[in-house]
């Protein structure tokens, strides 16, 4: 705190204590006050938008068509929002063998910026409906499974365009978050077989020294009714965090959905963001606290528009711009 600033505290101190009455206005200095920015309002409609033309693409799994065409209109829109980006293209072995050629797509916002915050999705979705009772073999269009989380962040990347941050901030979307053990397969799964995309960044990073304040993942935010429950490696790994965005969310409305509940390990994209890249991150995900799993539509064919509800974008998405706009 510099002298200018305690000659003031002094003065309206002195100001302060020397006024006796009741209905007396306290002077503020208005060199003295921070300006709040207010936080934009995000737009559930437009978020909603950026799933269903991802669902239209057909399913994102890694190598095939559609993948690869979602994958270009992607790095068009997060170019399209003055983004500098780029992708990180590899090949990693899933755990029946399959080569994915996968696609970490990487948005950076005022990249000079050193004080930054990252943000982050899985873009792929799951190759069979192994939890469906029907067409168990076909992909799923996982709109809420994949589409939801990258519909929010591109809807706050188009709000980053239409008004600056204060930090620099990252938006990734990982591959091949999706293609771990299928239910009832013969092989064995490990922990390891999820999660692709991030585990091949957070072993090859794409930028050298990447040191954000903490990470945010959206996974599963778009289900009707969604409730987001502290899950055990966010509180782990980045406690604080944790407690900053259910604070948030808390002072701007949206306690019913970001509950105060504690569940246990997801295995997912943040977890190895934390391990392999040291960055305390989080997990905003969908859990359906009465049956203590996901939502019924997970990993099936339901897994449609008709379970996307914008209600539930636009608490995440409220809720997680208040946490960028507001951060110093
Ligand atoms: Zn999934």
């Amino acid at each position: 705190m510099g002298k200018r600033i305690s000659l003031y505290f002094i003065l309206f101190t002195i100001i302060f204590l020397s006024c006796d009455d009741e209905n007396r206005v306290i002077p503020t200095p208005n060199t003295q006050v921070e300006e709040r920015i207010p936080t934009p309002i995000f737009n559930a409609d437009s978020a909603y938008d950026f799933i269903q033309t991802q669902v239209d693409f057909g399913p994102r799994v890694p190598n095939t068509k559609e993948h690869t065409a979602c994958a270009e209109w992607l790095v068009k829109k997060l170019d399209s929002y003055g983004a500098k980006t780029m992708v990180q293209e590899g090949e990693v072995t899933a755990f029946n063998g399959d080569k994915l050629q996968i696609k970490n797509i990487i948005a950076q916002f005022n990249p000079e910026k050193t004080s930054r915050l990252l943000l982050f999705s899985h873009w792929d979705t799951r190759p069979v409906a192994d939890k469906d009772k029907s067409r168990q073999g076909e992909p799923i269009d996982g709109a809420n499974d994949g589409g939801s989380g990258v519909g929010v962040l591109l809807e706050i990347a188009r709000q980053f365009n239409l008004q600056e941050t204060k930090l620099g901030v990252d938006i990734i979307f990982f591959d091949a978050e999706d293609y771990g053990i299928f239910e009832g397969s013969m092989n064995r799964g490990a922990e390891d077989d999820w999660c692709l995309g991030s585990q091949y960044w957070g072993n090859n990073p794409p930028i050298a020294n990447y040191r954000p304040r903490f990470g945010i993942l959206l996974d599963m935010v778009g289900e009707t009714n969604a409730q987001y429950p502290k899950e055990y490696f966010s509180t782990y790994h980045a406690g604080n965090i944790v407690n900053k965005v259910w604070n948030t969310a808390r002072n701007i409305g949206y306690s019913n959905y970001f509950i105060n509940t504690k569940i246990g390990q997801i295995t997912d994209d943040h977890r190895y963001v934390n391990i392999l890249a040291n960055i305390p991150s989080i997990d905003i995900i969908g859990w359906n606290t009465t049956t203590n799993t996901f939502g019924d539509y997970h990993h099936t064919h339901k897994d449609n528009m008709e379970g996307i509800d914008k209600n539930s974008l636009k608490a995440v998405g409220q809720t997680v711009m208040e946490v960028v706009y507001q951060e110093k």
